[in-house]
């Protein structure tokens, strides 16, 4: 039997415009007018929502009853599933018996729902619109069958491979609340420990330069700081990006905000957080899996003072390499292959290889 499934993924970076739903999804759909054959769309936190809201009241209008599925964004998973016949992950505000969680669902190939993550270490802004932490903690695994197949025309007497799998929204890469020992590596050890081979990230990722997060400016200095970001980077509509030429980034760490380019520092950030899938002297021995693959999908653009850093990624660690003392992408392990800009909006595509358990 194969050891590995062949995957054409999507990931769409998206600059959600908060409350414009309808807009949002019909720019969801013109980015992937640009992808004619796909087997998994993964899509940002909160993807057709906006996140920033400023209370309670203000999110009420866009939450989703997961049970009802009729809320905007499972009606979009589903029907970007039927009509590629594939998987699709998307981060949405779900109601709960009226508990608000920052979720993701996972949408398969025949349109019907396979799992739904609730985000289970929250960031400052989810506590504002009065987000719930998942009441379920570990970090646990799901046993994906990835063939469509099983979706589609299940065929009898055939047993059909898993693929482990764990999903992340955002915060959960981090030490819990900031502050956990950093070296607890909460989400990425449990998902190594579970021997997870696919890791999908939707996220609502800070840039360095997000005027929220300097503290010697006063609010209003930061929201000014924000609207002039705005304005410079993201006031005109462009032409999708369409990431499709397997050429591996230049990951540097920017000290200004380039549109263009992945911020390096953030996506070495991520890796260092999976630390445990790298072949490292002092981390685990990968011996469960020859390949890794992460899927982190981040948003861009500018919300009041918050400013996203994009650099969407698609990353595999291989266990089979030799062991390195680098911590970030110059580890032998570790495979960038392919990063969005930091204001890009549009897709990147990569055919990939993933393990089966
Ligand atoms: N720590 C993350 C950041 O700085 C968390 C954001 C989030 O959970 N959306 O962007």
């Amino acid at each position: 039997m194969n050891k590995f499934a062949r995957l054409r993924v999507a990931c769409v970076q998206l600059n959600p415009r908060i409350g414009e739903v309808e807009a949002n999804i019909r720019k969801v759909h013109t980015i992937l007018v640009n992808v004619p054959k796909v087997d998994l769309v993964v899509l940002p936190e909160l993807a057709i929502t906006g996140y920033n809201f400023p209370n309670r009241r203000a999110i009420e209008p866009y939450l989703e009853n997961l049970a009802l599925e009729n809320g905007p964004s499972i009606k979009l998973a589903k029907e970007i599933s039927n009509k590629y016949k594939c998987f699709t992950l998307i981060g949405y505000p779900e109601i709960s018996n009226s508990t608000i969680y920052n979720s993701a669902v996972l949408v398969g190939p025949n349109g019907s729902i396979l799992h739904n993550y609730r985000k289970t270490f929250l960031y400052e802004t989810d506590e504002v619109w009065g987000a719930s932490e998942n009441p379920e903690k570990g970090f646990s695994s799901l046993k994906l069958v990835l063939d469509k197949e099983y979706y589609l025309d299940k065929q009898a007497n055939k047993t059909y491979p898993t693929v482990t799998t764990n999903i992340g929204i955002c915060m959960d890469v981090n030490p819990y609340q900031f502050k956990a020992p950093f070296n607890a590596f909460e989400f990425s050890g449990s998902a190594f420990h579970q021997r997870a081979k696919l890791l999908l990230f939707p996220m609502a990722w800070l840039s360095p330069q997000s005027p929220s997060t300097k503290e010697d400016l006063t609010k209003s200095e930061k929201l000014n700081k924000g609207k002039i970001f705005n304005e410079r980077y993201f006031s005109t509509e462009h032409k999708p990006t369409v990431n499709d030429n397997n050429v591996a980034p230049k990951l540097e760490s920017n000290t200004l905000f380039v549109p263009t380019t992945p911020e390096g520092s953030t996506v070495n950030y991520w890796l260092l957080r999976f630390f445990p899938f790298m072949k490292h002297p002092n981390s685990y021995q990968s011996k469960y899996y020859e390949t890794a693959t992460l899927i982190a999908c981040n948003r861009v653009g500018v919300e009041d003072d918050i400013l996203y850093t994009g650099s969407s990624s698609i990353i595999q660690f291989s266990g089979t390499s030799s062991s390195a003392p680098q911590i970030d992408s110059a580890n032998p392990s570790v495979n960038v292959l392919g990063s969005l800009g930091q204001g890009d909006e549009g897709v990147l595509v990569r055919d990939i290889d993933i393990e089966f358990d």
